[in-house]
């Protein structure tokens, strides 16, 4: 692996940094944890593009950059960074673009890619049901084809952004009849058609970004089926090992290591700066290591992909890695801003708009969210060390 990036990847970082600058200056955006799946903004995603930022890897014919998976981590690495609002775009450009790149027909490619790349089109992903999460294959959500189209029948679960989305991704069951990871098939549903309900949930920290998604005899045309139908499965494959492997893994909670270390530098306890107490400065600085190993991890799978390889279980390794240490981070941000660093939004006394806390609580969800722990933990067992399934 080349540690260096090329001069036209630091003259890059740089042009992104100054736009974030000038975006913060304008006041466009506050910086802020999880923005990336949190931070709703169909205006600053149309900046980006407006920029040719969306779609970077993405070939040219059909609006995209054509560029390396290494200047997309520079990309993501500087938005990341500052807490920038991503979500309005991100499905569509994580999880979408690749999965109609690589099995959509030309017409889906016309027509989505291009809508994807101008921030007009946004999405969410159908994948979790009440009974399938770790076990997704188990999936009961039916679409049964007729002669003009499909009808959908069933519900979705823990939908992030589904109130806010144009479309669905949704997985489905199109043949019930055969081993259940050969009766799969992946769509790209209008959330605008009758029978569908999208009822809010309510997360642990209070927020309301994910939802339940009821679909009730919902037709849609055959034009909706992305790839092969009933090799839904084996096309999701590919698609899970772009969610996992991004920065945002290990960089959710960015903005809250920035404002702890500084925290920490600007408060004072006995007379000295918190700084100077050796067990702060101890876990900022372990903090700061396990960063950038992770950092590191995630380098890997970006530059397994820009030399045409396929990454493996690294992706897993990175992704568990990762979500624990930003847990460890929200753990340990509690612990140096004190009582105050306890208190909600609302409070004046709450540090930061009461972010410490309410961060805490939301990076449970880390490690569930894109594959549990223990499900990623099988995977590096058996894809990477050779165990025996078990
Ligand atoms: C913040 C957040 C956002 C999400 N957004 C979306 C979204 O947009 N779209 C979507 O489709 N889903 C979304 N999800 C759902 C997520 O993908 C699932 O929660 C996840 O796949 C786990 O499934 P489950 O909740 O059904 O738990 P289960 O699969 O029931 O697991 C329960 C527990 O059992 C453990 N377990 C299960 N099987 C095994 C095994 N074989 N070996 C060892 N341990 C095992 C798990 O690790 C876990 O601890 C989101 C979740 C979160 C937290």
């Amino acid at each position: 692996m080349d540690f260096r990036f090329t001069e036209e990847q630091e003259r890059f970082r740089e042009e992104v940094r100054d736009f974030l600058e000038e975006e913060l200056r304008k006041g466009s955006f506050q910086p802020r944890e999880d923005a990336w799946t949190g931070a709703f903004s169909l205006e600053f995603s149309r900046k980006i593009a407006e920029k040719g930022w969306i779609g970077l890897t993405w070939p040219k014919e059909y609006g995209g950059q054509g560029r390396t998976y290494l200047d997309r981590l520079v990309f993501m690495e500087e938005v990341l960074k500052y807490g920038a609002p991503l979500a309005a775009h991100w499905m569509a450009e994580r999880q979408m673009g690749p999965s109609i790149i690589n099995y959509g027909t030309e017409e889906q490619k016309k027509y989505f890619l291009p809508r994807i790349i101008r921030a007009e089109v946004t999405f969410c992903a159908g994948m979790s049901e009440p009974g399938a999460g770790s076990d997704l294959a188990s999936l009961q959500t039916r679409a049964v084809e007729d002669d003009n189209g499909f009808v959908i029948n069933g519900q979705k679960v823990w939908t992030s952004r589904a109130h806010l989305s144009h479309y669905i991704y949704l997985v489905a069951r199109t043949d019930p009849n055969v081993p259940k990871h050969k009766g799969i098939s992946e769509f790209i549903v209008d959330l605008k058609l009758p029978g569908i309900t999208i009822n809010p949930l309510t997360d642990m920290s209070g927020g309301q970004h994910f939802n339940e998604v009821f679909f009730d005899n919902v037709r849609i045309p055959k034009t909706a089926l992305i790839g092969v139908r009933n090799r839904g499965w084996y096309q999701i494959a590919a698609q899970l090992d772009y969610e996992r492997s991004g920065l945002e893994r290990i960089m959710s909670n960015y903005p809250l290591l920035s404002a702890v270390t500084a925290y920490a530098k600007e408060t004072r306890k006995n007379g000295k700066p918190l700084s100077e107490d050796p067990l702060v400065r101890e876990k900022l600085a372990k903090l700061t290591v396990e960063f950038e190993v992770g950092r590191l991890l995630i380098y890997r799978v970006a530059w397994m992909l820009t030399q045409g390889k396929l990454p493996n279980y690294q992706t897993a390794l990175a992704k568990t890695y990762g979500s624990e240490f930003e847990q460890r981070l929200a753990n340990c941000a509690l612990d140096i801003f004190g009582l105050r660093g306890q208190l909600l939004a609302g409070s004046k006394w709450a540090l930061y708009g009461g972010r410490p806390p309410r961060n805490y609580l939301f990076s449970r969800g880390y490690t569930i969210q894109g594959g549990t722990s223990e499900i990623l933990r099988n995977v590096i067992a058996i894809r990477g060390l050779g165990l025996p399934t078990g």
